[in-house]
């Protein structure tokens, strides 16, 4: 095995699992083990306990005249269960085929450990970097990294830099370095309804108290109209619209048939004028993520319930604010014709669109070294997902970030047998070093 396979296997083992406290120490052992390593390569490293998990991090001797590029990455992983699905066991890393199975494979520990390698491998070559470094991994992005904003704030001064790189985003498909310069927001609601004090006979008390299933089953429809597009007023007000080279670039990278091969969906459906990835990557949705109410066991047991519940999602793109977006949420489920019913809704977990410009110079620079990484055409793209700490990262430091992801489609992160190519950790390597190089340039 390559002494970069036998480190990140060292990487693996710890089960950095940050939502569980039983694994508390699990997550310390692996941030010292981190400190330890980044100390070796010649860094000046220091833990940093917050009220969760420690944030590490690390250092080279900044000097004048050279760009600093600050590289985050997270080093807690995601829970194993269920267990038994995995065909090896999460925390002992095994390699088939060329594949790498362990939870934090791709997840983030075998991205960030390509950073950190691509970075001592230029120090042990050049005796210094050609740029001024700084590395920032923490062990709580699984949970939503709750204490780093607030530690970005409280050490803007030593984290002041030019520009972010971050590996923790995808590539679209097997070779094709993938540039992502977007990434859609997020804002959660959570909706009760309550009707009657308890669960009633529904052939004594039906048909003259309102129903909280039926309540919430017409919250849910209401979100969307016949066609698909989000039915709640003002909400596409703010929306901006796509540049035509990204819709040139991207009807490229993405088919229905692809996205029906990956989903396993009968059809396609959505917003009407826009391709299934613009609708995935770029424009607003408004999915219901959780919905319950009345018996859910076998056979029938004739009620009316007594509540229901529904959970909802927007992912939101530049322009539009989670705030004013869960304000016109609320607004449109509070005017909807109910009678017989309490609403209560609450907001959960919300976080900005962020997108940069990709044709700037920091953004030319990645894609340089991305062409020396990987033989093929360099897929600009925008995700549907969200990273909230990126947009912190140009709200606190005002700076943009580079997202040079190196998991594929199927890498089956969060779920059971993720895994990571070895060729895809060892370009990684590569592209960090090349990456530091066009960095000093740009
Ligand atoms: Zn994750």
């Amino acid at each position: 095995m390559s002494d970069h396979l036998e480190t990140l296997f060292e990487f693996l083992r710890f089960p950095s699992v940050s939502t569980d406290s039983a694994h508390a120490g699990d997550v310390k052992a692996c941030a010292d083990w981190i400190d330890t390593k980044l100390t070796a390569i010649g860094l000046s490293s220091e833990i940093h306990p917050t009220s969760g998990h420690p944030v590490v991090i690390a250092r080279n001797a900044h000097k004048e005249g050279r760009p600093t590029v600050l590289i985050y990455g997270h080093y807690d992983v995601q829970p194993a269960d269920p267990l038994e699905l995995w065909s090896s066991p999460p925390f002992e890393p095994e390699v088939r085929d060329g594949v790498l199975f362990a939870r934090g494979a791709t997840d983030n520990k075998g991205q960030m450990l390509a950073h950190i390698l691509g970075v001592g491998e230029t120090m042990a070559e050049d005796g210094d970097l050609p740029v001024n470094i700084i590395l920032l991994f923490e062990g709580e992005e699984e949970i939503g990294s709750p204490n780093l904003e607030p530690f970005l704030e409280a050490h803007k001064t030593e984290l002041a830099c030019d520009i972010v790189a971050v590996s923790d985003t995808g590539m679209v498909a097997p070779g094709v370095p993938t540039f992502t310069y977007g990434l859609r927001g997020i804002a959660c609601l959570e909706v009760k309804v309550t009707g009657p004090s308890a669960d009633l006979h529904s052939g004594v008390w039906g048909g003259a108290v309102a129903n909280p299933a039926s309540a919430i089953a017409r919250l849910a429809a209401s979100l969307h109209d016949a066609e698909g597009k989000v039915a709640i007023p003002g909400f596409y007000d703010k929306v901006e619209d796509l540049e035509t080279w990204e819709r040139e670039a991207w009807n490229t990278l993405s088919s229905d048939e692809e996205t029906l091969d990956l989903t396993g969906s009968p059809c396609l459906v959505g917003e009407p004028g826009y391709t299934e990835v613009e609708r995935r990557w770029a424009r607003p949705t408004a999915e219901i993520n959780g919905i319950g109410s009345g018996y859910q066991g076998e056979g029938s047991k004739t009620i009316v319930p007594s509540e229901a519940h529904l959970k909802i999602s927007f992912r939101l793109v530049p322009n539009q604010d989670p705030d004013e977006i869960l304000g016109l949420a609320e607004e449109h489920l509070k005017t909807q014709p109910l009678k017989g019913i309490t609403l209560e809704i609450e907001r959960g977990h919300s976080g900005k669109a962020y997108v940069m410009d990709p044709h700037g110079k920091w953004g030319k620079a990645a894609q340089v070294a991305l062409a020396q990484t990987f033989p093929k055409n360099i897929a600009l793209i925008r995700e549907g997902g969200s990273i909230p700490i990126i947009q912190s990262f140009k709200e606190v430091l005002g700076v943009d970030t580079l997202l040079l992801g190196l998991a594929l489609p199927d890498c089956q992160i969060h779920s059971p047998d993720e895994n990571f190519p070895v060729e895809n950790f060892e370009a990684g390597i590569r592209l960090n070093r090349a990456l530091l190089l066009e960095l000093a340039k740009a």
